[in-house]
């Protein structure tokens, strides 16, 4: 398996991208348009950049990597790629489109998989052209920082192509934890709703956006606060994973946070769009409350 497809060029599919060049994979990245396709390309070798600049990797190492990124038109170059990773934007209806997309033209072994965080497996793989070699790799945010993969397996999914994507997350080294078509699988299950928590308690002037997040840093011990999270994660992608709980399990303790869907709706998804809880218009982020 050397040759790879990522589609979608965001925060998601650009970090896999990268790592997958970084591992020696030859990889096909697309998005909805070439041009979009070349920015993230672009991105990487900013981000490999960095990487150099600090001293982690010779700039050897990343020529070689972003030499082997070729952005592409859309899926229907995909044909010679032995797996191809959906990273585009959660939604279902654009994940089926492109399943459809790729479906015409992948090879008769490949695999398919989904890095979405939160539809069911199952369900996306009926879209797939052979639900046997569909399957749900879901990778952390940044993707080259983030050592864990979820590997999902719908109802369907092979022992084949479980090891084949196994044996790709081990190149990459990174663990590979496995989790049931469950709504939210095990991170996004036990996270979001903290996130959507920290909505509630902002909108409910519990308290500030500083100090709800110097409250879990400190009081939790987690690195970062959940409001800085969330902004880092996208708000968009956030609410997209409360709504699948919420649907998933019939569970109104999932449902999403009045201001966590107004934000959305102000297009304010976080560091992305530079504002979010944060403004990311400065030097250093601003609460915005
Ligand atoms: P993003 O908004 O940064 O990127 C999504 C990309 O998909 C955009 O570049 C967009 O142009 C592209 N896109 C939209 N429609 C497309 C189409 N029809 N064909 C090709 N490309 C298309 O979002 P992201 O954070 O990279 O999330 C991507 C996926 O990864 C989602 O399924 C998300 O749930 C999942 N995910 C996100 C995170 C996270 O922390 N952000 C973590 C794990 C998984």
């Amino acid at each position: 398996m050397d040759m790879i497809g990522v589609i979608g060029a965001g925060q998601m599919g650009a970090g896999i991208a990268q790592v997958s060049a970084q591992a020696g994979y030859r990889v096909l990245l697309a998005d909805v348009d070439r041009a979009r396709a070349e920015a993230g390309r672009a991105g990487i070798g900013k981000a490999l950049d960095r990487l150099v600049a600090k001293d982690k990797i010779a700039a050897a190492a990343r020529d070689a990597a972003l030499a082997l990124i070729e952005p592409v038109e859309g899926p229907a170059a995909m044909a010679g790629c032995a797996l191809v990773i959906e990273a585009a934007t959660e939604r279902e209806e654009i994940k089926r489109r492109i399943f459809a997309e790729v479906g015409a033209v992948l090879g008769p072994d490949a695999v398919l998989a989904s890095n979405t965080s939160s539809i069911p497996i199952t369900r996306l793989a009926q879209t797939a052209p052979d639900p046997a070699r569909f399957v749900g790799v879901h990778f952390f945010n940044p993707v080259p920082v983030m050592g864990l993969i979820e590997l999902i397996r719908g109802l369907a999914t092979s022992d084949a192509t479980v090891a084949a994507v196994g044996a790709y997350a081990a190149r990459l080294g990174k663990r590979v934890v496995r989790a049931n078509d469950a709504p939210g699988f095990i991170v996004n299950r036990v996270l979001m709703p903290m996130l959507n928590e920290a909505c509630f308690a902002l909108g409910e002037g519990v308290a500030t956006i500083a100090d709800i997040d110097a409250a879990c840093r400190l009081g939790l011990n987690h690195p970062m606060g959940p409001l800085t999270l969330a902004d880092f994660i996208g708000l968009d992608t956030c609410l997209e994973i409360t709504r699948v709980l919420f649907e998933g399990t019939g569970d109104p303790k999932f449902r999403p946070a009045p201001l966590l869907v107004k934000y959305v709706e102000a297009g304010w998804f976080g560091r992305k769009t530079g504002r979010g809880f944060y403004d990311y218009a400065g030097p250093e982020p601003v609460p915005t409350r």
